[in-house]
């Protein structure tokens, strides 16, 4: 420090005036950094909170991103189970009594059903024979049991033994919301009862018959005869 040398009183007021206003300044300058270092440790604060804030948005988001998803996942899943339980009941209500028996029943079950005091043979070509008749329409099996007046436990395994006989082929429909068969004519009988009657059997006449001969089923009038009342009998039975 310099050392002054006081010449006057007054000289002396004003060295003590300037080193006054000297402090003065100082002391403001000191406060005024201590309040920018204050602010600025405030300011660092909050720009870390606000980071932090950030951050834990960020996560916060992310949290609730992996939720929507967990969710979307599982509402998915549960979907995809809805739709698997209808399928299956779906499934279920199309599976028919004759599809049961099949899985049940052994081929020779099935082949071998008869129905007691009835002569099987006759029935399975009647039944074929009526099948027939509606040749490419076919007919649905539970209007034919009733005609036949079969019950339709009956009904069923007697379709399937005329199915796996070749006799016919069933065709899974759906009628008035429920699942049946329309039976359709695969190959019709060559029934003993419908040559029986044939009067070719007994005609004196028959070793000079041909169809292009003098003697001729074309011009006979005994064949004429039978065929039409083969024919009736037939229809006769069709609409019993
Ligand atoms: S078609 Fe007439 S003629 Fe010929 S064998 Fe038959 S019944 Fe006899």
């Amino acid at each position: 420090m310099v050392k002054k040398e006081i010449t006057s009183p007054a000289k002396l007021k004003k060295e003590l005036e300037e080193a006054k206003a000297e402090l003065v300044s100082r002391n403001k300058k000191l406060k005024l950094s201590v309040k920018t270092e204050a602010k600025k440790k405030v300011d660092k604060k909050k720009a870390e909170a606000k980071k932090k804030a950030e951050a834990k948005k960020k996560v916060d988001k992310k949290k609730a991103e992996a939720k929507k998803k967990e969710e979307a996942k599982k509402k998915a899943e549960e979907a995809k189970k809805k739709e698997e339980e209808a399928k299956k009941k779906e499934e279920e209500a199309k599976r028919t009594y004759e599809e049961e028996l099949e899985e049940q029943l052994t081929e020779d079950e099935i082949k071998n059903f008869a129905i007691d005091k009835t002569d099987m043979d006759k029935l399975v070509n009647r039944v074929t024979e009526m099948i027939a008749g509606y040749a490419t329409n076919g007919i649905l099996q539970n209007i034919l049991w009733r005609k036949l007046k079969l019950s339709s436990r009956d009904g069923s395994r007697l379709a399937l033994k005329l199915e796996k006989l070749g006799n016919i082929t069933r065709e899974k429909i759906l009628e008035n919301g429920r699942w049946t068969y329309l039976l359709l004519i695969k190959k019709i009988p060559i029934s003993t009862i419908s040559i029986e009657n044939a009067p070719c059997l007994v005609c004196p006449v028959e070793g000079k018959c041909s169809t292009d001969g003098e003697i001729s089923p074309k011009t006979c009038v005994y064949i004429e005869d039978w065929v039409l009342t083969e024919l009736k009998t037939k229809k006769r039975h069709e609409t019993n």
